[in-house]
């Protein structure tokens, strides 16, 4: 400080040709001044352009307005802007759990036309599985590489070719007719029916396994429609998908609410399986309930997608998509 100061003198020692330091103070400071407005008008031009501002001018308070700057990138909220007006939902959805910021333009535009009020949970729900996609435009093929934790749905699709790598024969006396599955999923279900036999008294039974993509259509034409995959769009193309009911209960409705039925869908998920497809997610989905129909993931996803009581579409659009 000491040096500037003497520098400053200097200075003026030079442009007045005299040593005058009591010019070079009130000089050197009213310089500073003018240094420190012009910074803070610099300042005040750049937060004027900044997203914080804008968003903050369409209605939301600064807190939420930062909160949404920092969670959503800047194409996201550019685009929050262009829609120049204020959604009382966008900020409870960025606190939501199973929130995906790519997805959020969506969240909105689903808000939006929804007439029957859905919650913030089931917005982010419904939009993450793609319930908001016209399947026609949106399908693409199901990753494979994913191995277990693979994702076949009706915008996730398996072609006529796909044929899993380890088929082996269910044994007979755990099946009605001859049916073929994933090794893994054939030794994990082998493990369950065991432990529920020994605490139930009962038999789980294999109805229906893999079935190649031909079988997929032939089995369409057969069934109701509500319970059965266009080809291309089943799990059981996957090898990995078991539908299971009971000797004692070989019909579906009895089986769910069989004390076997209620013992599978509790402890399924200990041996590597999921209920694919929930009673109370069935609005999410758009899947009706199926109690007979597990799919293997592996114990460890398994365990979580319990745990977390979500369905294995929300799962795998957070968990394996997102990250
Ligand atoms: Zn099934």
């Amino acid at each position: 400080m000491h040096e500037t100061l003497l520098h400053i003198k200097q200075f003026f020692k030079t442009w007045t040709g005299r040593d005058n330091r009591w010019l070079a103070v009130p000089c050197t400071i009213a310089a500073l001044l003018v240094l420190a407005v012009a910074v803070k008008s610099c300042q005040g031009i750049v937060y004027l352009n900044s997203n914080e501002h804008k968003i903050n001018r369409l209605g939301y308070p600064l807190e939420e307005a930062r909160l949404l700057v920092t969670v959503l990138n800047e194409a996201q909220a550019d685009s929050l802007i262009a829609r120049q007006e204020h959604d009382t939902l966008a900020v409870p959805l960025v606190k939501e759990r199973y929130f995906i910021a790519a997805n959020f333009d969506r969240y909105l535009a689903y808000h939006k036309r929804d007439t029957l009020g859905a919650s913030t949970s089931d917005i982010i729900a419904v939009v993450n599985v793609g319930r908001d996609l016209d399947p026609e435009e949106y399908a693409t093929h199901c990753d494979t590489t994913k191995g277990y934790l693979m994702l076949v749905n009706r915008l996730h699709y398996l072609d006529e070719n796909y044929k899993p790598r380890h088929l082996v024969t269910i044994n007979k006396n755990f099946t009605y007719e001859e049916n073929k599955a994933d090794s893994a999923a054939v030794e994990a279900f082998v493990a369950m029916q065991e432990d529920c036999k020994q605490q139930t008294g009962a038999q789980l039974m294999v109805n229906s396994a893999y079935r190649s993509f031909q079988q997929q259509i032939s089995t369409y034409k057969r069934n109701d429609k509500r319970f059965v995959a266009r080809a291309g769009k089943s799990e059981h193309q996957t090898g990995l998908a078991l539908d299971i009911t009971s000797l004692q209960h070989p019909m579906r409705g009895p089986f769910d609410t069989s004390a076997e039925g209620v013992w599978m869908r509790e402890n399924c998920h200990k041996y590597g399986f999921i209920l694919r497809y929930p009673k109370k997610q069935s609005h999410i989905l758009g899947y009706s309930y199926e109690p007979w129909h597990l799919r293997y993931v592996g114990v460890k996803t398994a365990t979580r997608v319990h745990d977390e009581g979500i369905t294995y579409d929300e799962y795998y659009a957070f968990y394996i998509e997102n990250s």
